[in-house]
């Protein structure tokens, strides 16, 4: 089995290119294509031919290949569906905003959470993705529309916080001065509220952002939607974004889809108001994206307008989310799943 080379921190490297007999400052050089983002270790023109050669039979780079790509009309977001090297494929979408480019990007194939409103968790899950193949996405999009990325959102397809190991390797690799140097108050990770790993990450103290999937004011109407929530209470969630917020000074970022009839009525305002009064939270509103199959509609916008008022007689911002590429299905999950029904 080749290792995978584009996973490895600098350190791992120097000591892999020791088993191999070679010298250890290599392996900057070596790290710096890498994230540069070679695909083949020919094009690394500064190293030995010998030692390419080594490498080559020793380790892979990963790629993510463009399997479609769909470009919106409105605002130019683009969507890609990548394929790795076992065929697997995710999502990633790429959008342009004042001040740069940010990439949504996948950390799983597919999703075990099964969230009743959501496209990937309505496809299973098949394997979570190694550090290297979240960079490639990166990379891969970076190459495609010859730009840099600024900000990454871990918002796509999977749990973040279930592949916990793969994607502190990512945020680490992808902020490193040597690689992208994207830092991490460039990055965001949303994550459905897996409380111990919550806990986990709060303990790394990482100056990335925090966003929680919350999107209900109470567990009778979370537990309906999001599975996890039988799991780990409102209560409980929200003491774990209290210890992250108390750890990492960082303020945290709520995710509420509007579902109409669901859960956006003024009384879960209020109560929303309540249980995040006096946390440094702000509120995302997203009219929830219809997916095939599950029922919900988006709420309309005048309930979205009251929903804001009463929210904030708790002193609670809120602000609705500006929805890019609502044309190609921009909300991740669904080009993957239609393309994987076609065939
Ligand atoms: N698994 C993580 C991150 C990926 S999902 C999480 O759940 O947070 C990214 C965001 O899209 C989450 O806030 C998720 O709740 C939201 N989402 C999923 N399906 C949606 C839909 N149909 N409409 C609006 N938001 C959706
Ligand atoms: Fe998984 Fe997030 Fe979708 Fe829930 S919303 S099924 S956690 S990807």
């Amino acid at each position: 089995m080749r290792k995978d080379i584009k996973s490895m921190y600098l350190d791992e490297l120097g000591d892999m290119l020791g088993e191999l007999g070679e010298p250890k400052y290599r392996s900057l050089q070596i790290f710096k294509w890498l994230h540069e983002g070679v695909n083949f270790f020919d094009e690394m023109t500064n190293i030995p031919r010998n030692l390419r050669q080594k490498l080559s039979e020793y380790c892979y780079i990963s790629n993510a290949a463009i399997e479609k790509k769909l470009i919106s009309s409105y605002d130019d977001t683009r969507k890609y569906l990548f394929s790795f090297r076992d065929g697997e494929c995710v999502e990633s979408v790429l959008m342009k905003y004042r001040h740069g480019y940010t990439s949504c990007i996948s950390t799983q194939v597919g999703c075990k959470m099964g969230c009743t409103f959501c496209a990937t968790g309505k496809s299973g899950f098949s394997r979570n993705l190694t550090a290297s193949e979240m960079i490639s996405q990166l990379q891969t999009e970076e190459k495609d529309n010859d730009i840099r990325i600024s900000n990454i959102v871990l918002m796509g397809m999977g749990e973040p916080l279930d592949n916990f190991d793969n994607v502190v390797r990512f945020l680490r690799l992808v902020s490193d001065e040597n690689g992208m140097n994207i830092g991490m108050r460039h990055i965001s990770l949303s994550t459905c509220g897996i409380v111990p790993r919550i806990y986990e990450l709060a303990d790394l103290k990482l100056q990335l952002t925090l966003s929680v999937s919350l999107h209900a004011p109470n567990d009778e109407i979370r537990s309906r939607t999001m599975p996890i929530n039988r799991k780990y209470n409102i209560a409980s969630l929200l003491d774990a974004c209290r210890y992250y917020c108390r750890q990492t000074g960082r303020r945290i970022s709520f995710e509420y889809a509007m579902i109409d009839g669901v859960n956006d009525s003024n009384a879960a305002a209020a109560e929303l108001g309540r249980r995040l009064k006096g946390m440094l939270a702000h509120v995302n509103l997203i009219p929830v994206n219809t997916v095939k199959g599950t029922g919900y509609r988006k709420s309309k916008k005048d309930r979205i307008e009251s929903f804001i008022r009463v929210l904030a007689k708790s002193g609670i911002t809120a602000t609705v989310r500006r929805t890019l590429g609502s044309d190609i299905n921009a909300s991740c999950g669904q080009l993957r799943r239609s393309t994987v029904e076609q065939t």
